[in-house]
């Protein structure tokens, strides 16, 4: 009936609303924006306002009352109902609880409000949200606090219109229990660092924002194939599930055309997302059949964090309206590819230049070799760091896995400033590779060309062009993650570099030496990092082994890297997270991990006895009473039919005994504490898990195709 229901979905008359409005028109107008807070408020409202915003100056709370006002009619103007702090917990998902605007009057009648300190802050209750133990020894409540940084917008559902005002989530006590904190601090520390850079090269600049585009790829299935897997629907990857003859070995998807549907469905959320203010541009096929990705213009990372949010949710909540079902899952399906998200990361100072551009003039250069260089430096020491960000357990599916980058972190820099790197490294550079033109200056610094060169598609974090790659993250993750250690790292690189520099100008030194040799001892330094060839090779595995590089296999092997001494100095020196959130964080993905096990355990024990071992039970007792059959009936059984039997008859008890050893080990309560525990899920209940699985896998190719309870791979990838 899946497949009837699909067959016929063209008859449905869904079809992607063609829109009358030009798509530029359409463009924000969902967001309380600039122009619209431009328009609704008072002049010196809009500047105090817009000081914050773009200066970081502190907010000023007699001005909140006046923005709420304005905020909540435009909102009600536009069919809003009720307004919702929006915020990032922990869970890695959005938080929403919403209140009406509704507010009655002693007369018995009511009127619409909206205070400026409902705007300001709310106070959800914390206590189901994860906090990794701050929560208990401190107050369960906690507040949301209006980030100004991020517009506020509305949700207009066909079923409901609310005001969505992005906030910070914090304990009572002032610690962060969200994403979005420590990002915000994080985005601080390194304007604050970079900005001290930028003055030596005798710049105006104030401020420097981390800018951000995160390219994310997803799945698309059908519905009525997604609510009939258990796996899918509580795990969001399929537990069972044998290879389909053909996977993605044609490689006949990636770029291929977009079916109808999936086109429709692309171009609704499109459309809601230009609405939103959430600049996509890029669509296309994947790899994987079924597969596809969504890439915005990038933006300042703290908004492109919440525009990712919203992409995401936006995924799923229109596809279900023609029937599909977004899967952001990193590993969905085994056997072909998994899902990821390349985070593209560069610095902008408010004069509006890419600081990871190479420049025009020797002058220029310096200073983007300072900035690559501290990047360079700061990956090199930390990693560790970048690794952890990463990690969890849907992306040990893929990290590694000859689909997306292993889990060794080095730097792609390209042939052309490889070579640079190399003479910096020897005493200076004075000749450009490929490409440019060449100058030597004032500083002895080539002009670089500005060709990204070569493509390297197998490195975890690599340079392209103008901005670097971080091409590890998971596709179901928030980029705020990746883009705080980020954030955080090359801080600390650029303060150190700064340091050094305003050191030894203030006796007089000449900057343009100085910068030669700090730049060669920072590259010296730094050099076991980059690494230009095929990062999938085993070659590789043993160079970076000889390199000493960290190679954090699972999860696990990485999680205590984010309370390492190292980082813990790190992370609050720079106040991006103190010691006691660094240790709750620690906790909350450590917990994550070994929940996530638990639940993909019980679900497998759940399908195996109640879905595959009643189907493959049933059509035992065909061929059984075949056999039975023909005896009776006085006829020689051929030995097919005999060794039919016998193979079903054993693959029943794998599964069986498979089981049994799976619902064993998830009964022990290991020793020790939640690392021990997360062991525990990595070591014992996985391969235990995976051997129920092997076996269910196994009966899927010899029960009856009519018996087989579950959709296959390949109605799943292929029925559109
Ligand atoms: P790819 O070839 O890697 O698939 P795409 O064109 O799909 O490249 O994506 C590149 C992404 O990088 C886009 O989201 C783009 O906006 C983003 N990007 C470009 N310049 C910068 C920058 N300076 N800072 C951050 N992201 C950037
Ligand atoms: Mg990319």
């Amino acid at each position: 009936s899946a497949v009837e229901a699909i067959t016929s979905w063209s008859n449905l008359g869904r079809r992607a609303p063609k829109s009358v409005t030009p798509v530029c028109q359409l463009f924000g107008i969902n967001v309380f924006s600039d122009d619209v807070m431009r328009a609704r408020l008072p002049e010196n409202v809009y500047k105090t306002l817009r000081a914050t915003v773009q200066k970081g100056a502190p907010l000023d709370p007699s001005i909140a009352d006046v923005v709420a006002t304005a905020m909540k009619e435009w909102a009600m103007e536009r069919g809003a109902t009720h307004y919702t702090h929006w915020f990032q917990p922990m869970t890695g998902l959005t938080a929403e609880k919403h209140d009406s605007f509704l507010s009655p009057t002693e007369a018995g009648t009511a009127v619409a409000e909206f205070s400026g300190k409902e705007l300001v802050r709310g106070e959800p209750d914390a206590s189901s949200f994860p906090s990794g133990g701050i929560r208990s020894t401190f107050e369960a409540r906690g507040y949301t606090a209006w980030d100004p940084t991020s517009p506020a917008f509305i949700l207009d559902n066909p079923n409901g219109t609310t005001l969505c005002i992005p906030t910070a989530f914090c304990s009572w006590t002032g610690e962060a229990l969200d994403k979005k904190t420590p990002l915000l601090r994080s985005v601080e520390a390194l304007s604050h660092q970079a900005v001290r850079i930028l003055k030596l090269f005798g710049s105006t600049a104030e401020r420097v924002s981390t800018t951000a585009g995160p390219e994310q790829e997803y799945f698309l299935i059908d519905k009525n194939f997604y609510y009939a897997r258990p796996d899918l629907i509580n795990a969001g990857r399929t537990l069972f599930g044998a290879k389909p003859p053909k996977g993605q070995e044609m490689e006949d998807h990636y770029f291929g055309s977009i079916p109808e549907r999936v086109l429709a469905c692309m171009l609704e959320t499109e459309t809601e997302l230009y609405k939103l203010g959430v600049p996509v541009k890029t669509r296309h096929n994947e790899v994987s059949p079924a597969q596809y990705e969504i890439a915005p213009v990038f933006e300042s990372a703290n908004v492109a964090t919440d525009h990712n949010m919203l992409v995401m949710e936006s995924l799923k909540r229109i596809a279900d309206r023609y029937g599909l079902q977004a899967l952001l899952h990193e590993k969905p399906f085994a056997g072909v590819n998994g899902s990821g998200k390349h985070v593209n990361w560069s610095m902008s100072d408010d004069l509006g230049n890419n600081l990871l551009r190479p420049g025009d003039t020797p002058h220029d250069n310096a200073q983007f070799l300072i900035f690559l260089a501290a990047v360079i430096r700061a990956v090199s020491r930390h990693g560790d760091l970048l690794r952890v960000a990463v990690a969890h357990a849907g992306n040990d599916h893929r990290l590694g896995a000859n689909e997306a980058p292993p889990a060794i972190i080095s730097i792609f820099l390209g042939d052309m400033l490889e070579d640079i790197v190399e003479q910096i490294e020897k005493g200076g550079a004075k000749s450009a590779k490929s490409g440019g033109e060449l100058k030597i200056g004032v500083s002895v610094l080539p002009t670089l060309p500005r060709d990204p060169g070569d493509r390297n598609r197998t490195s975890p974090f690599a340079f392209t062009g103008n901005k670097f790659e971080f091409r590890a993250c998971g596709s179901a993750q928030s980029i705020a993650g990746p883009i705080v250690v980020l954030n955080s790292i090359v801080a600390e690189s650029l303060d150190y570099m700064a340091t050094q520099l305003e050191q030894a100008v203030a006796p007089g030194k000449d900057l343009n030496a100085e910068i030669q040799k700090l730049l060669q001892s920072v590259i010296k330094e730094s050099r076991w990092i980059v690494f230009n060839g095929d990062n999938y090779s085993e070659a590789w595995h043993a160079e970076a082994e000889k390199r000493g590089l960290p190679n954090r296999r699972s999860t696990i092997d990485s999680l205590p890297d984010l309370v390492s001494p190292k980082a813990v100095e790190l992370f609050t020196k720079y106040k991006i997270f103190t010691e006691r959130e660094l240790h709750s964080r620690y906790e909350i993905f450590l917990e994550g991990y070994r929940k996530t096990i638990a639940i993909e355990s019980q679900l497998t024990l759940q399908m195996a006895s109640r879905m595959i071992l009643p189907a493959a039970l049933r059509y035992q007792s065909v061929i059984a009473s075949a056999v039975a059959n023909l005896k009776a009936a006085g006829a020689t059984v051929p030995k097919h039919q005999t060794a039919l039997l016998n193979e079903i008859v054993h693959a029943i008890d794998e599964l069986q005994s498979a089981s049994d050893r799976l619902s064993d080990v998830i009964d022990e309560h290991p020793k020790g504490d939640s690392l021990d525990h997360a062991k525990h899920s990595r070591d014992v209940v996985i391969p235990a898990m995976n051997a129920v699985r092997a076996a269910g896998d196994i009966l899927e190719t010899l029960v009856a195709s009519d018996l087989w309870p579950l959709p296959t791979y390949q109605e799943m990838l292929f029925i559109k």
